[in-house]
């Protein structure tokens, strides 16, 4: 049972967002017989690069193994920038990238950034798209003077608008004393991720684009120059595969699946605040994150209502009353002022994180493949589909800078994450140390 004190009568286990849009099979579509591209996996990735084959005329099927949104696509945050965790590795083996890669890799993830604000714009996507920019919370002192170092690059390589907002300033940006300051970043945005889920599916469908929901894909084969996919709904003919499951990658590609460590993150909805407090958390109304290690990420509400708060409660899923009142205790510890502040929504989805911490596409067994979101995916995902369809359709002006054999794998990983609770005791112990010693 809820325990009364954090829990909302009209508590629900389920995405705050799914109040606007529900994932649904809607009237099932048959699964082609014969197609030019099979795309696995219905997400922001899948749709935006079945969107993007359309506009080539290419022939494409989207088969999705549940209901339409199902993935983490109707489950984030919403908070959307095209940033990239350069050199910060989960295991340890963060890519090595020199200073021309580094500009080219920050350069497409500013793209990212233009491309799903134009998308929104083209195809008249209502999901309170709010450019309000982001506050990075700096944890320690040491993480401030890092987040400095980083300033000229993001602006240099991205025009992030990057700025520092020292501690004594911080009010500005959000009522709380919990951070030494931060870094404001202009290029960042907010939106209703459902509302943007459903605006891609709605662009697909009057497109006419095949979208098949309840359609697993259970095995992929080669078959003469192209592919014999296997779904639950029948067997498709397609020249080209794309994988698009990120956190959901499974044992259809097991040489992905053993590049990819699906993290759980958990998020939780309050419910509606008082005006004037509502109004003063973050009075900017921009996306709020931090630099500790096991980060949280919050928000207002697109309404500026509630509080949608994230972070990794544990870093598996786990049961959502337990991961609400780990998030409620993380967002008090920022917020004091919500201590009596109710939860009405809680849930959890998957993000996919790599071992070099970087986003890859490419092509693996001759998959192509567009896979790795690194906990922050709304414009990557939606980036890194398109552009593996500009690929397939030969229309690429130049290789994005993702896109690459070099996709890192670990002998002794082979996709089943069983090290996860240990790596994020550990994480939340190293986490307190730094800022003892702060
Ligand atoms: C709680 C949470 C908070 C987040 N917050 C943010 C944020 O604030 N900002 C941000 O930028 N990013 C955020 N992210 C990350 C972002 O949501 C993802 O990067 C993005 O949605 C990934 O899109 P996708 O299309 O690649 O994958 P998904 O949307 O996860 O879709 C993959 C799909 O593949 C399907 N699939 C898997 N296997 C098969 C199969 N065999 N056959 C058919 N279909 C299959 C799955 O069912 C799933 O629907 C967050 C993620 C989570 C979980």
């Amino acid at each position: 049972m809820p325990r009364p004190d954090i829990f909302h009568r009209d508590f629900t286990p389920t995405p705050y967002w799914w109040e606007a849009y529900k994932p649904a099979a809607g009237d099932l579509v048959e699964v082609p017989r014969e197609v030019r591209v099979a795309i696995v996996g219905g997400g922001y990735a899948g749709l935006a690069a079945a969107l993007e084959f359309s506009r080539h005329g290419i022939d494409a099927v989207v088969l999705e193994r549940g209901a339409l949104g199902v993935g983490a696509s109707t489950r984030n945050g919403g908070s959307v920038s095209g940033g990239v965790n350069i050199g910060k590795s989960f295991s340890g083996r963060a890519a090595a990238v020199d200073g021309e890669r580094t500009h080219r890799l920050l350069s497409d993830g500013a793209d990212a950034f233009a491309l799903i604000e134009r998308l929104i714009a083209d195809e008249a996507i209502e999901c309170f798209w709010q450019k309000r920019g982001r506050f990075v919370g700096a944890w320690t002192p040491d993480h401030f003077a890092y987040q400095e170092t980083r300033l000229r690059s993001l602006n240099d390589a991205a025009q992030s608008g990057a700025s520092m907002v020292p501690r004594e300033r911080q009010r500005e940006e959000i009522a709380s004393d919990y951070y030494y300051g931060g870094m404001v970043v202009e290029r960042s945005a907010s939106l209703h991720p459902a509302l943007y889920y459903k605006g891609l599916l709605d662009a697909c469908r009057r497109r006419g684009i095949a979208i098949c929901a309840d359609a697993s894909v259970e095995t992929i084969a080669a078959d003469g120059s192209g592919w014999r996919v296997e779904t639950s709904r029948g067997t498709v003919i397609a020249g080209d595969v794309v994988i698009a499951t990120n956190g959901y990658t499974g044992a259809v590609t097991p040489a992905l699946r053993r590049r990819i460590v699906p993290i759980a993150s958990h998020i939780i909805a309050t419910e509606k605040l008082p005006p004037d407090v509502a109004n003063s958390l973050i009075p900017k109304r921009r996306s709020i994150s931090d630099t500790k290690r096991v980060l949280c990420y919050y928000r207002m509400s697109p309404d500026g209502t509630r509080v949608v708060f994230g972070g990794r409660a544990r870093f598996t899923p786990a049961d959502p009353m337990l991961c609400a009142r780990v998030l409620h205790g993380y967002m008090t510890a920022r917020f004091p002022q919500l201590r009596g502040v109710k939860v009405t929504h809680s849930w959890t989805g998957n993000t996919a994180f790599t071992l070099d911490a970087l986003p890859h596409m490419g092509e693996e067994g001759g998959l192509h493949y567009c896979l790795g979101c690194n906990g922050s995916g709304v414009a990557m995902m939606t980036y890194l589909g398109t552009q593996t369809a500009r690929k397939i359709a030969r229309v690429a002006n130049a290789p994005c800078a993702f896109d690459g054999p070099e996709f890192p794998d670990h002998p002794l990983y082979t996709g089943n994450p069983w090290f996860l609770p240990l790596v994020g005791g550990y994480y939340r112990m190293r986490d307190r140390l730094d800022r003892l010693l702060a």
